[in-house]
């Protein structure tokens, strides 16, 4: 039994028009759904992946308008690192960054593998990486086919000490140390590269050691959990077992409508998901027209007035000007 590599990634959102503007119109991913945080309903929820919304490809968003800017520190993810592929592919991107007003940095090998840095508008460290795979790219995406991202291909995490991380990644979550990176111009010491399930691209967390970092401190602009990929209920529950057997606190299995999830924290202070591959964002809508509306699982619907009333309306900005 192995993880099969990230299931998700969730961030945080001040400003959901915003969000869902940069994430389709400059990034070109599909907003495959467009619900609530089931445990604060004022907040939306939403994913963007590729066309199908499948698992590992996918960007999530809590919309906490509230929260003070993102404090980047130990505890924390620092940066979403997602698949696109095809030679020229980064120098196209960076192209395209720049007539937005993106905020990008320039492109630069990092482990062997040509990487393009940037952050959305309102903080969110993320990466663009050069791998030749992935998802399925949605079909009327700003963005053509061939340059389209096609999901998740890392997350790095931030810890003060790599030890009690690695232990937790290697010896309860199956993961494999994979190979090592320098980051000079950041820290002295090497980046750790672990994977799990099929390893490679969609299947690697990369850990930064950074014990002069202050601890972070959540909010708009960082990110707020890592979900990893498991097939089906009867993994997820010997999952939920094999975390609890390790002394990690663990949620329940809380079901989560679109998939099954348990969450715990790593020891170095990340949030970390395991969620299950099914059933799946098509179970209450057609594929042809996902994110379109508002959805609410069953619990929720009869509460639909309310929860609309309460949400801010995701209205259409101007595209250009993303700084
Ligand atoms: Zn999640």
């Amino acid at each position: 039994m192995e993880l099969e590599g990230l299931h998700h990634v969730t961030a945080v959102t001040g400003n959901a028009s915003g969000n869902v503007a940069f994430y389709t119109q400059a990034l070109g991913m599909r907003l495959v759904k467009k619900t609530v945080n089931q445990d604060d309903v004022s907040a939306y929820h939403l994913f963007y992946a590729d066309e199908r919304g499948s698992p590992g490809t996918e960007v999530t968003f809590f919309d906490w308008p509230y929260l003070e800017p993102n404090r980047l520190g130990t505890g924390m993810v620092g940066a979403i690192g997602l698949r696109v592929s095809g030679s020229g592919a980064l120098e196209w991107w960076a192209e395209r960054l720049d007539r937005l007003g993106v905020r990008r940095g320039e492109i630069k090998d990092r482990g062997g593998r040509a990487t393009l840095p940037f952050t959305d508008p309102e903080g969110q460290r993320l990466e663009l990486i050069e791998d030749g795979d992935g998802g399925v790219p949605w079909d009327r995406s700003p963005v053509p086919k061939e340059m389209a991202i096609r999901g998740l291909h890392s997350v790095t995490l931030l810890v003060e000490s790599l030890a009690p991380t690695e232990r937790v990644l290697t010896e309860v979550m199956g993961f494999r140390r994979a190979g090592s990176y320098a980051l000079p111009e950041v820290t002295s010491r090497e980046v750790v590269v672990f994977e799990c399930g099929p390893g490679g691209p969609g299947a690697e967390v990369h850990v930064e050691e950074r014990p002069e970092m202050p601890r972070g401190r959540l909010g708009v602009g960082g990110v707020h959990h890592v979900a990893y990929r498991t097939p089906d209920d009867e993994q997820h529950r010997i999952w939920r077992d094999r975390v609890s057997g390790a002394g990690l606190g663990v949620t329940p299995v809380i079901d989560r409508f679109y998939f099954r999830s348990i969450y715990f924290r790593e020891p170095g202070g990340v949030l970390f998901e395991i969620a299950t591959d099914g059933p799946g964002f098509a179970t209450d809508e057609d594929p042809e027209h996902l994110g379109e509306r508002l959805s609410l699982p069953p619990f929720l619907e009869q509460h639909r007035a309310e929860i609309e009333a309460g949400l801010r309306p995701i209205e259409p900005v101007p595209t250009g000007g993303f700084r």
